[in-house]
């Protein structure tokens, strides 16, 4: 922990507002000091009206940036007399503390405020930044707190005990800061919560910052570090029946949060070895590490696969802590676990969205390492229940729930898709992350890495004909995601023109391998998982309009997608009673996709005495039909309208006078 002031850096940034973006970007891009959207800084200008008049500014960190990207734009401009004089009052009710703070706004198009703005606005300093700093929670998340507090900072802070962000917290620091601060006071540790340092520039305030870390720090690994270091960790979803197990939690989960849920296994050592902690049931179910985690990870992980007992539990919470609304009225959330700690499978992370799941693995480690530092100064202490209970049901949080859009069509739902690197594949893969599903494509073509960034999606390489590549799809579906909900069999090939009487027999062999039995491998892969869906799993076989009008020349590609065709009828006898459809989409003349050539097409033109032109619109409508409009059926076959449909078999072809 050193400080990465830059002088050069700094004066790039120029003005006041600049210095404090750049002091807050260094903050924030250390997550053991911030993490998604936690902490604010604030610092006070004096800047001209539009009649030209002067006004006290306080520029404050707005709702919804992160500290380690934002940008001046992300700072909402208030009036800081009107702000810093809300203290005054005896009281202020969260929502007309949202509005006031709104209504102080210079910037009609600004961010809203932070909850901590009033805080900020009472602290007699031009730079105020604020974190969450694991190191500092570790010393004060102990029934020591206090002490170790005294013990690392001597006098130099001021100590402010656990309230809840927002007026009532600004409220107590506007008595305690001026009562206690003294010559020497360099910052101001709130208990359970975190750290501010202020300053009248930014350099000091952020160097400050990160000297206290450091010493926060220091004293924590030299009371040593966590005793599982010697341990064995869990060893993870390691056996085909781990699997099975992660794809039932997440089924589970689901189904007590009314909705799908992804399910991320958790690959790092340091949960791993906290999973096999042999006193987790009560390291673990202490609470978590700062009270606005609660909104990430629960008050509490799930300890095992019991998510009925773990419902159980958050209602009886609820039931135990709801008098606290008063007369405002209780906006459900759901009481499904955020963290699963199984001291097996490790730790996983549920979300309705796999931003979601990743957001609560991250802020589940720091928590594991806070509780293992916690506890080896003496034990881990979290705020008491009816606290994090307020967090939860915050006044301002319920309001966020209320207004919160209904989730993407697909939202939670995992798809693995073959073929994904070009054509139909990826223009599935496309669309059904445009819909919210999380995604492994499958391809032996290295752009399969590259069909999306960030973690929704997961690219796996390989051949569809070795049985290990659907094996290694759908075992990374489970680990990234929890299980497979949708799977989309979509590679194919089609070998080149042959009349029946010299057709090679090995490319019948080589088009009967990838078109029918790389199908068979990949749903007797993803069967166990596609049992196992929430709201039931759904398959879509890429067919052919050859099956039904097969083409000249083309026996060995009608052949193989008709014997696709007709496993895939088969599945959906067999499969319907474990809850899976299967249907099958007969695409004709997708000209934007890997098996169409210049030259392929001139070959199957000239087999129906056509050209070219007249070939790629040879049907009832004239229509071309593309890759994404395929796609666009995939998607419907795999949405409600096809909710009671399965073994069908739906054209997509502009009409074909020899299939209608
Ligand atoms: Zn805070």
């Amino acid at each position: 922990m050193k400080s990465r002031w830059n002088e050069d850096e700094a004066a790039a940034w120029g003005d006041d507002l600049g210095l404090l973006t750049y002091a807050s970007r260094l903050l924030g891009s250390d997550p053991s000091l911030v993490l998604h959207g936690g902490g604010n800084s604030s610092v006070k200008v004096v800047e001209r009206d539009v009649f030209g008049d002067p006004v006290d500014v306080l520029h404050v960190k707005g709702s919804g940036w992160d500290m380690a990207t934002i940008e001046r734009a992300g700072f909402a401009p208030l009036r800081l007399g009107r702000v810093a004089r809300l203290a005054d009052l005896d009281e202020l009710s969260d929502a007309r503390m949202a509005n006031e703070l709104k209504a102080a706004s210079l910037d009609a198009g600004a961010p809203a405020p932070s909850v901590e703005s009033i805080l900020h606005a009472t602290l007699p300093y031009s730079f105020v930044l604020h974190t969450h700093a694991d190191a500092v929670l570790a010393l004060t998340n102990t029934p020591g707190g206090r002490d170790h507090v005294r013990e690392v900072f001597g006098g130099s802070l001021v100590v402010v005990p656990y309230v809840m962000p927002g007026f009532v917290l600004a409220k107590l620091c506007a008595e305690l800061f001026p009562a206690e601060r003294h010559e020497g006071t360099v910052g101001m540790v709130l208990l359970n919560h975190g750290l501010f340092t202020f300053a009248d520039d930014a350099r000091t305030a952020y160097e400050n910052h990160v000297e206290l870390v450091a010493r926060a720090l220091a004293y924590v690994e030299a009371a040593g570090g966590p005793p599982t270091a010697a341990t064995a960790p869990a060893p993870g979803p390691t056996s085909h029946d781990d699997l099975v197990a992660v794809a039932d939690l997440r089924r589970d989960i689901s189904a007590a949060a009314g909705q799908a849920m992804v399910l991320r296994c958790c690959g790092g050592d340091g949960a791993r070895r906290f999973a096999a902690r042999p006193d987790l049931e009560s390291a673990s179910q202490v609470g978590p590490a700062t009270p606005d985690h609660v909104l990430r990870t629960k008050r509490v992980p799930l300890v095992g696969r019991d998510v009925g007992a773990y419902v159980a539990a958050y209602e009886a919470y609820v039931e135990r802590n709801r008098a606290r609304l008063g007369d405002r009225r209780l906006v459900p959330v759901d009481p499904a676990p955020r963290v699963v700690v199984d001291p097996r499978l490790g730790v996983l992370a549920a979300g309705r969205r796999v931003a979601d799941a990743v957001i609560a693995d991250d802020v589940y480690e720091h928590t594991t390492w806070v509780i293992e530092r916690a506890v080896e100064l003496g034990g881990y202490a979290s705020v008491a229940e009816p606290d994090i209970f307020d967090v939860e049901y915050w006044e301002l949080e319920q309001a966020k729930l209320a207004r919160q859009p209904a989730p993407a069509a697909l939202s939670g739902r995992v798809a693995v898709i073959t073929g994904a690197a070009s054509g139909i594949g990826l223009a599935c893969a496309r669309a059904l992350l445009a819909e919210g599903a999380a995604v492994v494509g499958v391809d032996r073509a290295g752009g399969v890495d590259e069909v999306a960034g960030g973690p929704a999606y997961t690219g796996v390489r390989g051949d569809v004909t070795d049985g290990a590549t659907a094996v290694a799809a759908v075992e990374a579906a489970v680990r990234a995601y929890g299980g497979v909900d949708l799977l989309v069999l979509n590679a194919g090939t089609f070998p080149p023109s042959a009349p029946v009487a010299t057709l090679d027999p090995a490319v019948w062999g080589a088009a009967m391998d990838v078109n029918a039995r790389a199908a068979l491998l990949a749903l007797a892969a993803a069967h166990p998982f596609l049992c196992r869906a929430p709201g039931g799993g759904r398959v879509v076989v890429v067919g052919s309009r050859n099956v039904a009008a097969p083409g000249m020349g083309a026996a060995a590609y009608s052949a193989s997608k008709a014997a696709l065709t007709q496993l895939a009828r088969v599945a959906a006898l067999e499969w319907a009673s474990d809850g899976v459809r299967v249907n099958v989409v007969h695409p004709d003349a997708v000209f934007d996709t890997g098996l169409w050539s210049d030259e392929v097409i001139a070959q199957r033109a000239a087999s129906y005495g056509l050209s070219p032109e007249q070939y790629r619109t040879r049907n009832l409508l004239g229509t071309e039909v593309s890759s994404a409009d395929v796609a666009a059926l995939v998607l419907a076959l795999c949405g409600p309208a096809f909710a009671r449909t399965t073994g069908a078999q739906v054209p997509i072809d502009g009409g074909s006078d020899r299939v209608v």
